[in-house]
């Protein structure tokens, strides 16, 4: 048996339970097979061994006060993955989903995915079960205070940066940052999607969507096609999904369908997105108010936005948004590109069928990775108590989107996969971190 296949194996029998991170486990590790079976001195350095086990696990209780003075009761998840090549990195999710598991999986993807930035950033992710949809801002604060009374003894601007993900945007960071500076007395760049007035970068709030964009538009680029006149249907009404449709709007394409998890909405004229931003980022509401705005559009419940007729697709909402039935589905309406906004909405079954019918697929850990990307710049000029302007660090995110698609597209060259991103930005963001690794001797 491989090292890679035995590593594989071990771990996921020792850790029972752990669905997602099994998934993304398996995705990763088979990807790299050929790469890492080729030197020996990974499996003589117990690279992998150190690689799936994170550093450091904290779980704790968060207690807070509802409106109805009940005492309400959260757990609270920080994963320190791997800091090899930086401070962990990564984002907080707010979502009655939220485990161990998931925790995990996303920790396990962002050490790769920070890695691609090319950028100082190790590995992290954290979160809570509780669901800010349907509570009260008193209620979202308590919890934001609680949660931060803790987390605090975990985290610094210069060993964890946390930042924002699913159900965690502008306004949880400064609450999490109002308790963080007031516990610890310290004001420094501890947390990255910070408000402009107290530390935050330009751009960071359209940071990931628009990556996302600059990096499917250089794969089509590069592959003699472009975005402009094109039909895409976008998953998830979010702060991704909203500032990818944003962009792709700016480079000519089309967005006709977007999603919330009650359903989706489709508008072949293409979406109204001011009507979208005042549904979603001003009134916390549900997409189904988007007939309010246009009659004309369709508002459908439940599953079904990938059998939407589209040339490119982008799931911007959640893990294994788009299985095996759905990327059929894109494949058989003509769908030559899919770009993962979210972090692993795309089932392992599904994107080998993608891949076999030679869609342009892009993966999160690379499509993704301008928001992590943007929160380094962020870091950066809190560091240096500067502030760049909007087209700086734009630009910037830009250049650093074309060439993670340069690598990986390289990557995945030469390991003779032409094409296949998955395992480029596997074999890409690993050799950096493996290579630390070693330089770093066994720690
Ligand atoms: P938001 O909370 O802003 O939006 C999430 C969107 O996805 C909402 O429309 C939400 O609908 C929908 N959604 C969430 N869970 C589900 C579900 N189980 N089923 C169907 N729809 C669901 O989060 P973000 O836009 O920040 O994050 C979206 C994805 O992008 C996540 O996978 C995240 O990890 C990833 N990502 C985010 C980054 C960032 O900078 N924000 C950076 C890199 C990756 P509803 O409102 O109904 O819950």
């Amino acid at each position: 048996m491989s090292y890679t296949a035995r590593v594989l194996e071990q771990t996921i029998k020792r850790n029972p339970g752990e669905p997602e991170f099994h998934q993304a486990l398996t995705e990763i590790l088979t990807s790299l097979q050929p790469f890492v079976d080729g030197r020996p001195e990974y499996e003589r350095w117990g690279i992998l061994e150190r690689l799936v086990e994170p550093e450091r696990v904290v779980m704790f209780r968060v207690p807070w006060v509802d409106d109805e003075g009940r005492v309400q009761v959260n757990k609270g998840y920080r994963v320190q993955f791997n800091s090899a090549i930086g401070p962990y990195k990564g984002g907080l999710r707010f979502h009655p989903s939220v485990s161990l598991s998931i925790i995990k999986f996303l920790g396990f993807e962002q050490i790769f995915k920070n890695s691609l930035t090319g950028l100082p950033i190790g590995g992290g992710k954290g979160g809570s079960d509780f669901d800010p949809k349907g509570k009260s801002d008193r209620e979202v604060m308590a919890f934001c205070q609680s949660f931060m009374t803790e987390l605090q003894r975990h985290i610094g601007a210069a060993n964890d940066v946390p930042a924002g993900d699913i159900g965690v945007g502008g306004r949880e960071i400064g609450y999490m940052y109002g308790q963080y500076k007031r516990v610890s007395n310290r004001f420094e760049g501890v947390l990255t999607g910070k408000g402009l007035t107290y530390g935050g970068s330009l751009a960071r709030t359209e940071a990931t969507g628009y990556g996302l964009v600059y990096l499917v538009d250089e794969m089509l680029r590069c592959h003699g096609k472009s975005l402009e006149g094109k039909t895409v249907v976008v998953s998830g009404s979010g702060n991704v999904a909203i500032y990818a449709t944003q962009k792709v709007q700016q480079l000519g394409g089309k967005v006709v369908a977007l999603s919330d998890s009650n359903g989706y909405i489709y508008d072949e004229i293409g979406v109204d997105l001011n009507a979208v931003k005042e549904i979603k980022e001003i009134n916390r509401g549900r997409i189904s108010e988007y007939k309010n705005y246009r009659p004309g559009a369709l508002y459908s419940e439940g599953k079904g936005i990938w059998g939407i007729k589209c040339d490119v697709a982008l799931p911007c909402a959640t893990q294994n948004e788009l299985d095996e039935t759905d990327a059929k589905a894109l494949v058989s309406n003509g769908c030559f590109a899919v770009g993962e906004g979210a972090n692993m909405p795309t089932t392992l079954e599904a994107t080998s069928i993608l891949l076999k019918n030679k869609v342009l697929f892009a993966p999160g850990k690379a499509a993704n990775a301008g928001g992590v990307a943007t929160s380094a710049l962020e870091m950066s000029q809190n560091a240096m108590r500067i502030a760049w302007s909007f087209d700086e660090v734009d630009k910037k995110l830009k250049n650093i989107m074309e060439n993670i698609y340069g690598n990986i597209a390289a990557a995945a060259r030469e390991a003779g996969k032409e094409d296949n991103f998955v395992a480029g930005a596997n074999i890409a963001g690993f050799r950096k971190v493996a290579e630390a690794m070693l330089l770093q001797g066994a720690v």
